[in-house]
């Protein structure tokens, strides 16, 4: 019998698949069994599965869908070998990750998770670490996950009796490793051994609310295993202002210091978590927010001198260290990191925002967008058309500094909310239409059972106004990056030529639903001749780089 099984659950990954076996097919360590459980995918993915012939891959199909946090348990029950060794259909194993995780937890018998450090991959790609050490990992836990694909006793499983919580999904990890670190310690390696792939910020994704309310519940049992007496009151501060990323005043930043120190108390008198490791923690997420806001406040139009004798004659200068006020300082010399500009990315504008969070972050008022506006105007920003950043001297040194604004999607609201308001203030835009949006021909599933597209008489009349670009968005609004190319040039040409028969003009512009794409999409864009393609994040433009895709500033309203 081998010793580990390396557990991986699929569902529609045919794209990734062949991928990920090969890599654990590839591992140094050579004592495993790879059991792939599928649950019922709809592509082909059981037959890229199949295409293997390796004699350690066993295959099981599930007869109907049963969701990940089910499948994984069906899983963890025909595994009787010593070790589990988790990862996802669609990520990659470095050579090493086995023998790795299996080296700790062989020769650390206290030790039942060994878990590892990661890169994120997809549009852009990040080295993650989580704390090395048990205590601070526990600590850690109190804010966020901290174990990705590790190698776990299988013990743990047979012993304890731990499950993956079907009613936890999409945190069910988060969940699972939470209720994992009650019973035994973890270790994690400092070195990349996965690369993980993202699926990048689903802005218009309804998702995101439910995975926000999951993640909140696992916080709250990471905290009442700190102390089972906090107040109802208090639990909601903690999941609530408490993990604000910015802070709004002072007297916040007092609130929040003060529930570190209940905490802290509270744990004095449980012990579950080292005090050390604790207060490490809770001290690094001040300082995060902390950092963050004052960023946010009052340099995130670039550093300068102005801009930190502002920060320096404002009261929260007094709240941080002398180390930070002199990088600050220092960056403000050099002026480094100067933006000329930004092309703001919005979507709805609404008298009146929703209460449900994924679409309020959609959602922008009239007023705030005015607010906004006066705002960079009197820091000498000038506001201008996609057609203008074109031609805008990028790499001139001595270039104004500008503002784009762009909406996605194509709402109705664009045409009775954010265009009389622009065009009162004199403010360009463009429209990135989504054609297959328009008449409300096909719902926005983020939006369901509302019809909030915008018309065609309303397009020709933006279209008429000078002040306003349209330009393309797709038909169906897909994650480009999932398609293949042949797909992704139909979705982009033809929601092109959609418009360019209702407008009766070319289109020369284009807006990445998602921000999501992969070499062929620029590829197909150029080929196509798209002048301007914009993704959905990227922050400001900086001086001497030019943009294939430009970065966008999604704008927030608190
Ligand atoms: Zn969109």
């Amino acid at each position: 019998m081998a010793k580990v099984t390396v557990l991986m659950p699929t569902y529609n990954v045919a794209p990734f698949v062949k991928e990920a076996i090969d890599s654990v097919l590839q591992q140094t360590y050579r004592d495993f069994e790879l059991l792939v459980i599928d649950d019922c995918s709809t592509d082909n993915t059981i037959e890229i599965v199949h295409n293997f012939h390796d004699p350690r891959i066993r295959i099981v199909q599930n007869e109907k869908n049963v969701g990940l946090a089910e499948n994984l348990n069906r899983g963890l029950a025909l595994i009787d070998t010593e070790y589990v060794a988790r990862m996802d259909g669609d990520d990659i194993a470095e050579p090493f990750w086995l023998e790795r995780e299996i080296g700790i937890l062989d020769t650390h018998p206290d030790i039942g998770i060994c878990s590892a450090g990661f890169e994120r991959f997809g549009t852009t790609a990040t080295q993650v670490r989580f704390p090395e050490r048990h205590e601070d990992c526990l600590s850690n836990m109190l804010f966020e996950c901290s174990v990705i694909v590790p190698t776990f006793r299988m013990s743990l499983y047979r012993n304890h009796g731990l499950r993956y919580r079907t009613d936890a999904f999409p945190a069910e990890d988060y969940q699972f490793w939470a209720e994992c670190l009650r019973v035994t310690k973890i270790y994690n390696l400092q070195e990349t051994l996965f690369r993980y792939r993202m699926h990048p910020q689903q802005i218009c994704s309804v998702h995101h609310e439910i995975q926000r309310r999951k993640v909140t519940e696992v916080q709250l049992y990471m905290l009442e295993w700190l102390s089972p007496d906090f107040s109802e009151e208090e639990k909601a501060y903690y999941t609530g202002a408490f993990m604000e990323p910015l802070i709004t005043s002072l007297k916040d930043l007092s609130e929040r210091q003060a529930f570190c120190k209940k905490m802290m108390a509270q744990n004095r008198s449980v012990g579950h978590f080292e005090e050390k490791a604790l207060c490490r923690r809770l001290k690094k997420h001040l300082t995060i927010t902390l950092y963050n806001t004052i960023v946010e406040r009052y340099f995130s139009h670039g550093y300068s001198l102005p801009r930190y004798w502002r920060y320096l004659t404002s009261g929260i200068a007094l709240r941080t260290g002398l180390r930070y006020e002199s990088k600050l300082l220092l960056k403000s010399l050099m002026r480094r990191n100067i933006a000329v500009g930004e092309i703001w990315m919005l979507h709805r504008v609404v008298e009146q925002r929703s209460d449900n969070p994924a679409q309020r972050e959609l959602e922008v008022t009239p007023d705030w967008i005015e607010q906004k506006i006066m705002e960079y105007r009197r820091d000498g920003y000038t506001f201008v058309s996609i057609d203008d950043i074109m031609s805008f001297p990028v790499s001139n040194s001595k270039s104004q500094r500008f503002v784009c604004i762009t909406f996605d999607d194509g709402y109705h609201d664009n045409y009775t909310l954010a265009y009389p308001l622009l065009k009162r203030l004199g403010v360009p835009f463009t429209v990135y239409v989504t054609s297959g949006f328009i008449n409300n021909q096909s719902p926005m599933w983020w939006y369901p059972d509302q019809s909030l597209g915008i018309s065609t008489d309303e397009l020709r009349q933006l279209d008429a106004d000078p002040l306003c670009t349209i330009g393309a968005h797709t038909v169906t609004h897909p994650h480009l990056d999932n398609l293949n190319p042949e797909q992704q040039r139909q979705e982009i040409s033809n929601s092109l030529h959609h418009l360019e028969q209702l407008l009766g003009h070319p289109i020369h512009h284009f807006s990445l639903p998602h921000g999501d794409y992969n070499t062929d999409t620029l590829t197909i864009c150029q080929n196509i001749g798209i002048a301007s393609v914009v993704t959905s994040w990227g922050g400001p433009l900086r001086r001497g780089v030019s943009y294939y895709p430009l970065p966008r500033v999604n704008m927030i309203q608190p």
